[in-house]
């Protein structure tokens, strides 16, 4: 089953001296259930790439779709996880990664069942009441995380997650995302810098380079390499 479908891609961004083209013919079917990471050099288009699936951006050309449907804007169904944590710094941890089933109007015994599902799920429940700034940068990473796992997108996106944080908790963080892809059969596309996260992680690697922006190398792993 194709999850995501990009075609003929090209994106340029308008800029003060023209036009910069930072993707170029870009073409790649997703699959449900793959774990994608995405290499390549600073400003390959990698971001670029992420933020045509999360909806953030249109191709100028070429076309990308979700399953039949053209992707049109962002949605729950494709979660974002940036470098940086996103947290609402007046709420606790519970609240926000309530906030998006809140907005959805999801009944309040399901939300608070699935809050505490999720917050397990990433080894935070018990800082349920604490607020971001009281947390590690790993443990706001997994709260992070939470807030995306807690919509159940059909796909999760992120652009170098673990790219901030020291080498213990980014090997911590690698462990848990295996193990959430394990337990949810979600489809993860995840950008990094990282060669061996990318084969530790993946089950598909791909590679991108900057002249101009174009997937330049696709190779499928074999879950040899121990995180
Ligand atoms: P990567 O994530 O691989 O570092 P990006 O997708 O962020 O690459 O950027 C690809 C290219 O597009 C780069 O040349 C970058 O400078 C340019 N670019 C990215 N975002 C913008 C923007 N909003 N406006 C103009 N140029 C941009
Ligand atoms: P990780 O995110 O992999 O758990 P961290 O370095 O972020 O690694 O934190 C390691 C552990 O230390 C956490 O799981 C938590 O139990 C504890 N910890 C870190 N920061 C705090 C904090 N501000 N308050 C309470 N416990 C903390």
């Amino acid at each position: 089953e194709t999850v995501v479908s990009i075609k003929n891609a090209y994106l340029r961004y308008a800029s003060e001296k023209g036009s910069v083209t930072a993707l170029e013919n870009v073409n790649l079917e997703i699959e449900k259930g793959e774990f994608i990471c995405v290499l390549g050099p600073s400003g390959c288009g990698k971001s670029t790439l992420l933020k045509i699936i999360a909806g953030f951006h249109q191709p100028t050309e070429g076309t990308a779709m979700m399953g039949d449907t053209p992707i049109t804007g962002p949605s729950a169904d494709r979660g974002v996880v940036f470098q940086t944590p996103t947290l609402y710094p007046w709420l606790n941890i519970y609240q926000n990664v309530e906030y998006g089933p809140k907005m959805r109007k999801v009944p309040k015994d399901e939300r608070e069942a699935d809050v505490k599902k999720y917050l397990e799920l990433v080894g935070l429940k018990d800082f349920a009441k604490q607020k971001p700034y009281e947390l590690s940068g790993g443990m706001k990473q997994r709260a992070s995380l939470a807030r995306v796992l807690v919509n159940q997108p059909k796909m999760i996106l992120m652009d170098e997650p673990f790219g901030a944080l020291d080498a213990l908790t980014r090997q911590n963080m690698q462990t848990l995302i295996r193990e959430i892809w394990n337990k949810t059969g979600n489809t993860i596309f995840l950008i990094t810098h990282d060669v061996d996260e990318a084969l530790a992680l993946a089950t598909r690697v791909i590679v991108m380079s900057s002249r101009p922006g174009r997937i330049v190398k696709e190779f499928h792993t074999d879950f040899t390499y121990d995180i």
